[in-house]
């Protein structure tokens, strides 16, 4: 361990936040360059006439007290004295006649789903006994793979041995291909909105066992005030944070990697330099396409076996408290063109947990689509095309969450549509994905030790080292690239 050494963060996302704060608590002196006026990355919210946006979180794996991923949660502040929001239900579908909820409390949602499929008793029960081993699994928080000891790796095997015989034969089929074994059409929908049906179903699995152990709640607060979190604590450690700043490049010497470029001209050196952001921006602009991996290469290259996710966002303010509804919603609607497809199914949120994020008695709905970014890139070489369609879609969406909820008759506005090219430009985050490399049947495990090969102190962490990504992901690879640079 070297403290008092210098260590250059390029990214103040959750991933560059937590790294910085690791680099303060070993005594390393921390400099961030985000290139945003904020910190937090996709992790984020805006204000749009009276309302917030809340970007990010629909749960956050580790709100449960004792859990290892709970812990670095309250070691980096993002948990400090906030409570958590335990909502009741992950998803309602509703069809034409009737409704189903997965519900957080496993009894409840054992009984609704032999209620409404007993044809499916089988499935239902080997999936709830899937789920309440998956409950069991700890992931390893504290250090990588690489820095444990040959003990430490077969406890850590030993420890999570069930989990693991689970993921080894549920990560060869598909979520789509999973549920088609339910015969109930309503117990399909239902988990088809949780993760995407292409991934391996251990991801699935995951979710509801977060879920149902009372692990993934929403703090309070929502996405921005967690970052903000982070950050207070980065800063009260002693951290550095530099906003509006752009690396443009790494800066390299004799295989070293020495201080960061920006990109209005400036140099920053230090003694090691860290990546916290999208690891192709990494590989192909900071370091200009001379050390580009097969690891990651092929992974970029193939999105049948690592699709990635992007979506389209859209926020709307109503006049009306709609603390009734379920949380997080799925219905059917009349016909809608979205790109160039038809849907007639609207996956909603609101926030009425949330009364500082709207306008009292009023309420702020988010409705989200996967989307295909190429098809915005495309739209949006004729930019008034493209701020057209935003216009369009948000208004036929309007249409329809008016028509289902006819208490908000007359009293929705607009309040913003985010495509994949508003996640692209805010985070630089490859083609606006959100999260990273899905994992799926035909994808192999990323075992990578965060270091660039061929270049000596340079590290990198985020997401994109830790598929399928999300928030844990941020923060566990930032924990253990301090690690690394500690045991190095
Ligand atoms: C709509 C949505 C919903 C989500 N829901 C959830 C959820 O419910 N649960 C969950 O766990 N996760 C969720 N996620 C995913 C989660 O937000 C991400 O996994 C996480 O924030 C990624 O953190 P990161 O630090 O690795 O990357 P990022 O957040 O992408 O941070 C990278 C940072 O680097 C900065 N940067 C990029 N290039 C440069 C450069 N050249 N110079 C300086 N700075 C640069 C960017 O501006 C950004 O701040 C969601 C994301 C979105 C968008």
């Amino acid at each position: 361990m070297e403290p008092g050494k210098k260590i250059i963060i390029i990214g103040g996302g959750v991933g560059g936040l937590v790294t910085g704060i690791y680099a303060r608590k070993a005594g390393f002196r921390s400099v961030i360059y985000e290139k945003n006026p904020a910190s937090g990355g996709e992790c984020t919210g805006w204000d749009r006439n009276g309302y917030h946006i809340d970007g990010c979180i629909h749960w956050l794996a580790g709100t449960g007290e004792g859990r290892d991923l709970n812990r670095v949660w309250k070691e980096t502040g993002a948990l400090e004295n906030i409570d958590i929001y335990q909502p009741e239900s992950l998803v309602t579908v509703f069809n034409e006649s009737d409704s189903l909820s997965v519900w957080r409390d496993r009894d409840k949602l054992r009984r609704d789903l032999l209620a409404v499929a007993p044809e499916d008793e089988e499935e239902i029960e080997e999936m709830l006994q899937a789920v309440a081993i998956f409950q069991l699994f700890e992931p390893s928080v504290d250090k990588p793979r690489d820095t444990m000891s040959l003990m430490e790796k077969l406890r850590f095997l030993y420890r999570n041995r069930k989990v693991m015989r689970l993921i080894g034969k549920y990560s060869r089929i598909t979520v789509s291909e999973y549920l088609s074994r339910f015969k109930n059409s309503l117990i399909r929908a239902a988990f088809n909105n949780i993760v995407p049906g292409e991934y391996s179903t251990h991801n699935l699995f995951f979710t509801l066992a977060s879920f149902t152990g009372n692990n993934a709640g929403i703090p309070k607060g929502g996405s921005k005030a967690f970052s903000e979190r982070l950050e207070k604590k980065y800063r009260e450690l002693g951290g550095e944070i530099i906003f509006n700043t752009e690396v443009k490049e790494i800066i390299i010497d004799s295989n070293t990697a020495t201080g960061i470029l920006t990109r209005e001209g400036s140099q920053f050196f230090g003694d090691y330099i860290v990546t916290a952001c999208d690891t192709r921006l990494v590989f192909e602009k900071l370091l200009r396409g001379k050390f580009f991996e097969e690891e990651f290469l092929k992974r970029y290259e193939d999105s049948e076996a690592y699709p990635l996710q992007t979506s389209v966002y859209a926020a709307f303010g109503v006049d009306a408290d709609l603390t009734a509804f379920p949380g997080n919603s799925v219905f059917k609607t009349a016909p809608v063109i979205f790109e160039d497809r038809v849907i007639d199914t609207l996956s909603m949120k609101h926030f009425c947990h949330e009364p500082s994020f709207s306008p009292e008695g009023k309420s702020l709905i988010a409705v989200y689509f996967n989307a295909n970014y190429d098809w915005w890139k495309d739209l949006n070489k004729n930019p008034r095309l493209y701020r057209a369609e935003k216009a369009r879609l948000a208004v036929n969406i309007s249409t329809q969450l008016q028509k289902r909820f006819p208490e908000i008759m007359n009293k929705t506005s607009v309040l913003d549509v985010a495509t994949p090219l508003t996640y692209e430009r805010y985070c630089g985050a490859y083609r606006g994905s959100w999260l990273s490399f899905g994992n799926t049947p035909l994808s192999e495990p990323l075992r990578h030790d965060g270091r660039v090969k061929g270049v000596k102190n340079l590290y990198m962490t985020g997401q994109w080292l830790m598929p399928p990504g999300g928030l844990p992901a941020a923060a566990i690879t930032g924990r253990w690239t301090i690690e690394r640079i500690k045991n190095r």
